[in-house]
């Protein structure tokens, strides 16, 4: 690559670690490693109906999942308009999983969740703590696009989740980041907004789980992005194995 497109790139990098409330850069070592201790059950709040769940079958997999699916009519969402489902993408055994609410109209054409503006900036998300798309998996509570991109109603909630649960359990990620007020309540089975939900850890079945904002949100609200940030430290954090706030 010339010099000058890693200069730009580098530059876009840290212009987007600005706009996420990074303070500076710091190229010491320590600074990457300061603390070694994993995060310990006694911090974890462990929420109601998050438990492991049934064991998984011998034979499940994400394909299975897939097969389940099939060209799904469970919900009305099939009759409304989706032209694909939208399953999930990335690696089937990463340490870091994220969960969105529903396919909007350019996943709907794609089939591949998160790839339109929220797509976009959630990329970033992911590289601003030094991972690809292709290193996480990425999903969402519901399979389908909602009309109108309007609110998943709770039938089509309690049709769908299972298929998210199993796909969880077969990815067995380290950490779940929900990504809005939407996969936020119905993982962690809570009537509270996301504006409550958020800045704490929870234990989700073997997982910790951080809720932050959808991205979304975030490109109308960019002031949320430093939030966002903060919560993607914890992240990176946990998937070291250091304290993720960072004390010793
Ligand atoms: N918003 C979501 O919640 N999921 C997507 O896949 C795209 C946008």
């Amino acid at each position: 690559m010339a010099t000058d497109d890693v200069n730009a790139q580098v530059a876009e990098h840290l212009r987007y670690f600005g706009e996420m409330g990074a303070a500076g850069v710091s190229g010491d070592r320590a600074w990457r490693r300061r603390s070694a201790a994993p995060v310990t059950e006694s911090e974890l709040s462990l929420p109601s109906g998050t438990t492991d769940g049934p064991p998984t079958p011998s034979d499940e997999s994400l394909e299975a999942i897939r097969a389940d699916l099939g060209d799904c009519t469970r919900c009305k969402l099939h009759q409304l308009g989706r032209s694909r489902i939208v399953f999930g993408v990335g690696n089937p055994a990463a340490d870091l999983m994220f969960i969105g609410e529903a396919p909007g109209r350019d996943e709907d054409e794609q089939g591949v969740p998160f790839v339109g503006r929220a797509g976009q900036l959630l990329t970033k998300i992911i590289e601003a703590i030094g991972l690809t798309r292709e290193q996480v998996y990425i999903a969402n509570v519901i399979k389908c696009r909602p009309p109108e991109n309007r609110n998943p109603e709770p039938d089509e909630v309690e049709t769908c989740e299972p298929f998210l649960f199993r796909q969880v359990q077969i990815v067995k990620p380290k950490v779940i980041v929900a990504l809005g007020t939407f996969a936020a309540k119905t993982l962690l089975r809570s009537t509270d907004p996301i504006s409550r939900l958020r800045g704490r850890l929870y234990r989700y079945g073997d997982a910790t789980l951080v809720a932050t904002f959808h991205p979304a949100y975030l490109l109308r609200s960019p002031d949320k992005k430093r939030d966002v940030w903060e919560d993607m430290k914890k992240v990176r954090a946990i998937l070291a194995g250091e304290r993720p706030d960072g004390t010793a």
